[in-house]
């Protein structure tokens, strides 16, 4: 019996110095399977109490477990130094340098000339005008002739045109969308119509593609004096002036009789004169009350009513506004000049 004991003490102690040496999980695992397995030396002892005399069994069964259980508690503490030691070298691996400056985000914002468009169609939205889009690509009658610009009028060539194969243009203006409102709507009406529109130009103050703003007014007894108003407090709202001054010129336009062009005063150097404005005055855009022939194309009785129209750049608009010196830089879509808005 005493040669039995000894044999399990021996086997205890390979057992420890095994768990001592091992390194990982994997050399645990051997540890286990070498000393607590199936097969193992214990194991095969404790098969065998059986077969020994009676007094000797509870002796020798009492001695395995015990080194048994002590195995088990090396290993259990053993992996647990693994553990922490994995989870420590993780950490080093993985850490943060919390002092690093961080990546920060960046914000997406509206291109300016979309800032520009919800402005104006904000403001006129809210003195109960309509907004309209019509089509960019439009025929001949709803671009020229409805009105007022017969196919031999000289401002057909002044407006280059991009024409399509099947004889549809992209519209030059974005006055066809008053033929079409005026078509599908009943006076009295307001509208405006933002968009864009396409001439063949291309240079510091023309691109091929540019923005403008169609407006029209239409009701019993409309007079020029309602548009004059109507452009001054758009313009004084728009830039955030109540003294801005404006002042209307004589002009002409076939769409519209009388014609006016309305200056403002320059928003850049208050009116004392710059290299933008020259004289303290910019030209803004281009109105008058709407031609008879034009409200007969779009099925309106001149005789019972009157109405104005008028036209601008949105483009020049939101330059002023934003103080941008060169319209190509709005449609570049540079990032670094897109942030600054
Ligand atoms: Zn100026």
């Amino acid at each position: 019996m005493q040669e039995i004991l000894q044999k399990i003490e021996q086997l205890q102690r390979a057992a420890e110095s095994s768990i001592q040496s091992a390194i990982d999980e994997k050399m645990t695992e051997q540890v286990r399977i070498d000393f607590l397995g199936k097969n193992s030396p214990l194991t095969e002892l404790l098969k065998t109490v059986g077969k020994l005399p009676p007094s000797e069994r509870p002796v020798i069964g009492d001695a395995v477990n015990k080194a048994k259980d002590y195995i088990q508690l090396l290993m259990f503490k053993k992996k647990a130094d693994i553990d922490a030691k994995t989870m420590g070298d993780r950490m080093a691996r993985d850490r943060l340098d919390v002092t690093l400056p961080g990546r920060g985000q960046q914000l997406g914002s509206l291109h300016p000339i979309t800032q520009v468009r919800d402005r104006i169609e904000a403001l006129f939205s809210s003195i109960g005008f309509d907004v309209s889009e019509g089509f960019e690509i439009e025929d001949e009658w709803h671009n020229f002739e409805a009105l007022n610009i017969p196919a031999h009028h000289p401002a057909r060539n002044e407006q280059d045109t991009f024409y399509l194969e099947n004889g549809k243009l992209l519209r030059t203006h974005t006055s066809p969308v008053q033929i079409r409102y005026m078509l599908e709507h009943q006076p009295p009406m307001r509208m405006i119509a933002p968009g864009r529109v396409y001439r063949r130009d291309f240079d510091a103050t023309h691109t091929p593609m540019f923005h403008q703003t169609e407006g029209l007014v239409i009701d019993r007894q409309v007079n020029f004096g309602h548009l004059k108003q109507m452009i001054s407090q758009f313009l004084r709202r728009f830039f955030e002036k109540n003294d801005l001054q404006v002042r209307f010129r004589a002009s002409y336009f076939p769409f519209t009789e009388p014609s006016a062009e309305a200056d403002m005063q320059c928003v850049l150097c208050d009116g004392k004169g710059c290299s933008v404005c020259g004289n303290g005055w910019l030209e803004i855009l281009g109105c008058g009350m709407v031609h008879p022939d034009v409200l007969a194309a779009g099925g309106i009785d001149s005789n019972e009513f009157t109405g104005y129209a008028f036209g601008f750049g949105m483009d020049r608009l939101a330059m002023l506004y934003f103080g941008i010196p060169d319209l190509r830089l709005v449609f570049e879509n540079d990032i670094r000049f897109l942030r600054q808005f």
